[in-house]
C-alpha cells in the first residue's frame, strides 16, 4: 500500500516526500497524531518507499516501484530489513515467555528487536527501517536505552516511533528526532469510507462523529457492528436510560454497560487475535465510556446552537430532553468524570467501581432527574 491510500495525512506525507526528493531523510522520526489517523500506514508505506531499491515519482511524490526485489519482499510480508517493535514482542524475548501482557513497552523488546538488530548490515535493502508502535507507552528505561541510539544512529537505519501522546517522550527523545505530526481525519471522510464497507448511512454517520476523525477507531467499530456485536443498538439503548437516570438506577445501569462491553470484547477477541485480550478489554471499556461522552457532548453544544451536527443526530429528541435538564457547564463537569474513569480503566482499576461511581456521578446532584 503507498501514500494515496492514505486519508488526510496530504501535509505529513508531503513533508515525507519533500525531504526524500532532497535526500534528507532523518535517521529517527516521531509521528505524532490521534490514535487510528493512519500514521502506521504511513510508517509502512514509508518504510517500503525507503527499502525500495528503484523509487518512482508520482507527480510531486515518491512511491515505492512495486517491482524490485525489495519491493516483491514487502508485498510477501517478509521484508528482512524491516522491522516492527510492539511491546507484545516480549513473549519472544529470552526472559518474556509465558509473562502476561506487558503495559509498558518493555525494555528488553527495545534491546532485543531493536537496539541489537540496529548496527548490521541491510540484508536486501539500503537501509533497515524499525517502527516502534505505542512509543508513547516506553518507559523512562526504555527510552534511555533507545537514546543511546538516537544520539549516534548508524547510517543505514530509520527509526519510526508511532506516539499518540507526545507529552510522555523525554525532551532528549523528542530533540534527536523529527516530529511529523499527524491530525484528524474528516468526518465525512470517515461517514462515506464506513457506508463503503457497508454499514447504513445513519450508523455510519454516528460512528464517524464517535471516533472524533479516528478512521482506525471507526474502522475497527464498523468490524464489529459487521460482525454482530450490535454496538449501535447498544448506544440507542443506553442514550434512553441515561437521560433519565435515577440514582437508584445506577447500579442497574452499571451492571449492563459492563455486560455490554463483555460482550463487544468477545466479538472483538474474534477478530484481534494480534491484540492482548487486556488491551481489547480496556477499548472496548472505552468505547462505552466514549458513548457517555458523546451524549454529554451534544447536550453541552444544544445551548450555543453550533451549526456544528450532533454526534447523537440520530436520537435529537433524547438530546433535546437532557439539555432541558442539564446546563453546557454540568454536562462539561460530567465528561470531565468521564475522563478520569477512562484514565482509571488505563490504570486498570476494577471496572464494576469505575462504572458505578461514574453513573452515580452522572444521575447524583439531581442534574437529570426522571422524566
Ligand atoms: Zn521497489
Amino acid at each position: 500500500m503507498g501514500f494515496t491510500e492514505i486519508f488526510c495525512q496530504d501535509r505529513a506525507i508531503a513533508s515525507l516526500c519533500r525531504a526524500f526528493g532532497m535526500g534528507r531523510t532523518a535517521h529517527a522520526y516521531i509521528f505524532a497524531g490521534p490514535e487510528g489517523v493512519g500514521k502506521f500506514k504511513t510508517a509502512a508505506a514509508w518504510a517500503d518507499l525507503l527499502l525500495c531499491l528503484d523509487p518512482v515519482t508520482q507527480g510531486d511524490r515518491f512511491e515505492a516501484c512495486g517491482l524490485c526485489a525489495s519491493c516483491r519482499a514487502w508485498e510477501g510480508q517478509a521484508h528482512p530489513d524491516f522491522f516492527p517493535v510492539y511491546k507484545e514482542l516480549r513473549e519472544f524475548t529470552k526472559d518474556g515467555k509465558g509473562k502476561a501482557a506487558p503495559v509498558d513497552m518493555p525494555v528488553d523488546v527495545i534491546r532485543e528487536f531493536l537496539i541489537a538488530k540496529v548496527s548490521t548490515r541491510p540484508t536486501l535493502s539500503h537501509r533497515k527501517v524499525f517502527v516502534v508502535s505505542e512509543a508513547e507507552k516506553l518507559n523512562t528505561a526504555s527510552q534511555n536505552a533507545l537514546l543511546k541510539i538516537l544520539e549516534e544512529p548508524p547510517s543505514t537505519c530509520c527509526i519510526v516511533l508511532l506516539c499518540t501522546r507526545l507529552e510522555r517522550l523525554l525532551p532528549t527523545t523528542k530533540s534527536r528526532t523529527q516530529i511529523i505530526r499527524f491530525g484528524p481525519v474528516d468526518q465525512t471522510r470517515i461517514a462515506a469510507h464506513l457506508q463503503g464497507l457497508g454499514l447504513d448511512a445513519t450508523k455510519a454517520q454516528y460512528f464517524a462523529c464517535l471516533s472524533q476523525g479516528s478512521l482506525g477507531t471507526a474502522c475497527h467499530w464498523a468490524e464489529l457492528e459487521q460482525a454482530g456485536a450490535n454496538l449501535y443498538g447498544f448506544k440507542v439503548k443506553l442514550v434512553t436510560q441515561l437521560v433519565p437516570l435515577k440514582l437508584a438506577e445506577c447500579l442497574g445501569l452499571a451492571e449492563a454497560l459492563l455486560a455490554g462491553a463483555k460482550s463487544i470484547l468477545e466479538t472483538w477477541t474474534g477478530l484481534d487475535a494480534a491484540t492482548s485480550k487486556t488491551d481489547l478489554n480496556r477499548r472496548a471499556l472505552k468505547t462505552v465510556v466514549s458513548m457517555v461522552v458523546a451524549l454529554l457532548t451534544d447536550v453541552m453544544k444544544q445551548p450555543l446552537g453550533l451549526s456544528e451536527p450532533l454526534i447523537n443526530a440520530d436520537q435529537a429528541d433524547w438530546v433535546g430532553k437532557a439539555a432541558a435538564r442539564l446546563g453546557p457547564q454540568e454536562a462539561a463537569d460530567k465528561i470531565a468524570e468521564c475522563f478520569e474513569a477512562v484514565r482509571w480503566i488505563e490504570a486498570g482499576v476494577n471496572e464494576r467501581l469505575i462504572f458505578e461511581r461514574l453513573l452515580l456521578r452522572i444521575a447524583g446532584s439531581g442534574i437529570m432527574p426522571g422524566l
